[in-house]
């Protein structure tokens, strides 16, 4: 089977999302990129997560067309084929409508430094993009247009889309993402954040780069 690693990570990460509440039902969506291969292994198109089998996830290039696979792909192909064409170090995707992150998608608010840990997105602030409707190419374009640095976005009245290095990377930022949206409504529903500085945030970018262990492959905080 072509890619077979990439699609049993797709499936196996397409179930610790649902588990952990990041998405409802068959939202959301997962994709790992083989640079080598020019191929992108994306979950299949309003399946269940736990009835979802390797077999089911779809291999496509990065002009969306399908390579291998007998199901449709996710609606939200060209969301995922954006991230690989604008971010050369992507090679996961991963979107949700995790609760929080998407309660500031609701309000069109960034998540913001509220939490230092939002430096694991590679930036300060992860912005907000206008609603564009689900599975079209304005979705995709009105995300990569606000995103700038950041490996992370906030879709308008959606949800949030990220990448990493890894789909462990990948998927590890939208937790941390939708925990620092939480942290950012509570803190918003009793008074008003302190928001770190770009010094304070430049200085966590700095330590980030020796934390955990000497030699360790890091793929996330
Ligand atoms: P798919 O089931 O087509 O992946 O769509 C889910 C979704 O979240 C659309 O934005
Ligand atoms: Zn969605």
């Amino acid at each position: 089977m072509l890619m077979q690693e990439e699609r049993e990570l797709v499936v196996e990460y397409g179930k610790k999302m649902s588990a952990a509440r990041l998405s409802t039902g068959t939202s959301g969506n997962i994709s790992i990129y083989n640079a080598e291969k020019g191929l992108v292994a994306l979950s299949p198109s309003g399946m269940d997560y736990f009835s979802t089998t390797p077999e089911d996830v779809v291999i496509l290039d990065l002009d969306g067309k399908v390579v291998d696979g007998k199901r449709k792909p996710s609606s939200e192909w060209a969301l995922h084929t954006t991230f690989y064409k604008h971010k050369p170090h992507a090679r996961a995707v991963v979107h949700t409508h995790s609760v929080y992150c998407t309660t500031l998608a609701v309000l069109g608010e960034p998540i913001r430094a509220v939490h230092y840990v939002i430096g694991d997105a590679g930036a300060a602030e992860v912005p907000c993009a206008p609603y564009q409707l689900f599975g079209t190419e304005a979705l995709a374009e009105a995300a990569m247009e606000v995103c700038g640095k950041s490996d992370g976005v906030l879709l308008g009245n959606h949800g949030l889309v990220c990448c990493g290095k890894d789909i462990k990377g990948a998927y590890g930022l939208a937790c941390n993402l939708e925990y620092i949206a939480e942290i950012q409504c509570r803190a918003m529903s009793i008074g008003k954040p302190n928001v770190l500085t770009e010094e304070q945030m430049a200085e966590v970018m700095v330590k980030f780069q020796s934390y955990g262990q000497p030699g360790a492959k890091k793929t996330g905080y």
